[in-house]
């Protein structure tokens, strides 16, 4: 695995050369995550899907590359909260539109969005720009993460992980709350407030389907906390089996879609 940032214009021409080279590039947001999480929760947790993803990826003959994350995002639902920070879609769709015809210009032509932050404007522009990049030939594309595409979000995410939770109310985990919180303590543990954790009761009588459609801001349905189900149910023992699982069903969605590369 090499992070394009980290290597020379002459290791780029090599891993073009192999024809075997595949491209993730992590996309995020910064967002309130509750008083326990970063901001970048959602960037970070991006970059650790995309290392975990990598060897099965490369167990099956890719040469994987990470592009540098694009940390910022349509934050539309918690635009109120201190630090959030959001960008028009069409921006963030640009955004990816110029990465993915540069990378394609130089023959890096299959590219793996690996989405870590549930927004539906936000995966709108990230298929939007799938889209577009696909009808002017700039080489294969594909969103995996949080998608439009439910089924596509359940792939990644869901698959194989409900048994591990420990919350009380699985069905009603969602934004910083378990899953969130367990990735965080296993990933980055430095960037979690754990002194905060146990002042955090579980918040689970919300309006989900206000929180799915997001149809109302999340201040307004979580009052005032930013957070979603149980961060006290986290553990980092929890969080490495998430990462573990998600990390393989990435990998595999892409093989699925894919295949092997042939060169
Ligand atoms: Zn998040």
């Amino acid at each position: 695995m090499l992070e394009l940032a980290k290597v020379s214009f002459t290791e780029v021409k090599r891993l073009v050369d192999g024809g075997r080279a595949l491209t993730i590039l992590p996309v995020g947001v910064v967002e309130e995550h509750g008083a326990h999480l970063p901001l970048g929760l959602d960037s970070f947790a991006a970059e650790t899907y995309s290392a975990s993803a990598a060897p099965h990826l490369e167990e099956a003959g890719y040469e994987v590359v990470i592009a540098p994350t694009i940390s910022y995002g349509v934050a539309r639902a918690a635009i109120d909260f201190p630090g959030t920070l959001s960008l028009e879609p069409e921006t963030l769709r640009s955004m990816i539109v110029e990465i993915g015809r540069s990378l394609s210009r130089h023959g890096l032509d299959r590219l793996v969005i690996l989405n870590g932050h549930r927004d539906l404007h936000h995966m709108k522009a990230l298929d939007d720009a799938r889209a577009i990049l696909v009808s002017e030939r700039a080489g294969q594309v594909l969103v995996v993460g949080f998608a439009s595409d439910a089924a596509m979000t359940a792939a990644c995410y869901r698959e194989g992980v409900k048994q591990f939770y420990q919350s009380p109310r699985p069905d009603r985990e969602g934004h910083g709350g378990e899953s969130e919180t367990s990735v965080a303590l296993h990933s980055f543990p430095q960037l979690v407030k754990r002194e905060v954790i146990p002042q955090l009761t579980p918040n689970f009588d919300y309006d989900i389907e206000a929180f799915r459609n997001e149809t109302k801001d999340y201040g307004s349905i979580s009052d005032g906390r930013g957070y979603f189900g149980s961060p006290q149910a986290a553990s980092a023992e929890t969080g490495a089996k998430l990462v573990a699982i998600r990390g393989a069903n990435i990998a595999s969605v892409i093989l699925k879609t894919w295949g092997k590369p042939v060169s």
